[in-house]
């Protein structure tokens, strides 16, 4: 089961809450995009428990559009509907080119290190 992969191969975990196609750190993302995602993050979340492996699941609201190397929003990152086409992007504030889900994935996974960081307890 993806589920149990994912927690087996990891220490720690980050999902995005809004789409199962940013799941962090995972080569299974077709095997989770299959899922239910809201089922599978519930099931996630209890293996990891059970496991000893953090589980962290972040707002995943700006991450697209943020630069995840000076965590500004460049005029020319992806936004809204008009982004949604943008795959590859370089940030005008510190020169950075990045994959549109790349990017993204590091942001959420900056968010998810950063609130274990702080110890605050997942939604
Ligand atoms: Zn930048």
């Amino acid at each position: 089961k993806a589920s149990t992969m994912l927690v087996k191969n990891n220490a720690l975990i980050v999902v995005g809450n809004l789409s199962a196609a940013k799941l962090v750190k995972t080569k299974m993302a077709k095997s989770v995009l299959d899922a239910g995602f809201s089922a599978l993050k519930t099931m996630l979340k209890y293996k990891c428990e059970n496991a000893g492996v953090s589980f962290e699941e972040v707002n995943e609201s700006y991450t697209t559009q943020t630069c995840s190397y000076c965590k500004s929003i460049s005029s020319s990152s992806p936004k809204g509907r008009a982004g949604l086409g943008i795959r590859e992007w370089q940030c005008h504030e510190c020169g950075s080119s990045w994959d549109r889900d790349i990017n993204s994935a590091l942001n959420i996974l900056a968010l998810g290190h950063k609130r274990l960081a702080v110890g605050i307890t997942p939604i």
